[in-house]
């Protein structure tokens, strides 16, 4: 079942979002040539400990980080390692944490110093199809329809849409019902409420969807080698619309300066 959040839930939820949007930007802040996923894996796990919060992924099905560090063709809950990122890389950093007994999930794609032109299209388009599948997040669509958004903007491109994963929903737990595929048919699944908070993070990859898994168990890759992206937020729906949860106190006002010009 799907749950739907009190106000009192919702303020719990605001926080823990500010919290691991501020660790996310820090970290983005922290990527650059000779850097390790495992130097960010730590500096994520001293931020969110600091803030009073618990690493929601270390020891999820025995998930030994703070952070998913996918890099290139890995898609999704890659491990972090002491090598150092090279300059023409792309990283997606996921980060969850657990503060005042809820939890906020956010993950974004960071180029490591100069990418190429194919790269920066595919972290755009990942970072527009976010944008789009939140926007579809309103009272009385449904689930569908998030798909529909991400699904026909990502196809434009000719992206292989990772199916293997999914967004989800969120609050006392990392993964709630419902199911959000980063596909799907308008007018489709499960009617939208408010107080239902989701996590929307839409994989795309510059070849295949086609996903396969390495031998630590936990690593996914894309089954061609070619490069993925990742971008995801928690946010509420709201009676006035999605309010995404995953944004600094920086970002916030500015989408607020934004929206009313
Ligand atoms: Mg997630």
């Amino acid at each position: 079942m799907i749950f739907a959040k009190s106000a009192k839930d919702l303020e719990k939820m605001r926080a823990v979002g500010e919290l691991v949007a501020e660790v996310r930007e820090a970290l983005r802040a922290l990527v650059k040539p000779g850097i390790s996923t495992l130097d960010l894996n730590n500096a994520a796990d001293k931020m969110m400990r600091d803030a009073g919060a618990i690493p929601t992924f270390i020891g999820y099905h025995g998930f030994p980080y703070a952070i998913c560090a996918s890099v290139n063709h890995e898609i999704v809950h890659g491990f972090s390692k002491p090598d150092p990122l090279k300059e023409g890389d792309i990283i997606s950093i996921d980060l969850a944490a657990t503060y005042q007994g809820f939890v906020g999930d956010t993950a974004t794609t960071v180029p490591v110093g100069k990418i190429s032109e194919e790269l920066e299209q595919l972290i755009r388009v990942t970072d527009e199809c976010l944008e789009l599948g939140i926007q579809a997040a309103r009272v009385n669509n449904r689930i569908g329809d998030i798909g529909w958004a991400i699904q026909q903007h990502a196809e434009k491109y000719g992206y292989g849409i990772v199916r293997d994963y999914t967004g989800h929903g969120i609050g006392r737990k990392m993964h709630e019902a419902p199911q959000i595929p980063n596909y799907g048919r308008p007018g489709t699944k499960e009617r939208i409420r408010a107080g239902y908070c989701f996590a929307i993070e839409p994989m795309l990859n510059i070849g295949t969807e086609e996903t396969r898994t390495l031998s630590d168990k936990w690593t996914v890759v894309t089954a061609d080698g070619k490069p993925s992206a990742h971008a995801e937020h928690t946010l509420a729906v709201t009676p006035e619309g999605p309010e995404i949860l995953t944004l600094t106190k920086e970002q916030k006002t500015r989408r607020k300066a934004a929206s009313a010009t």
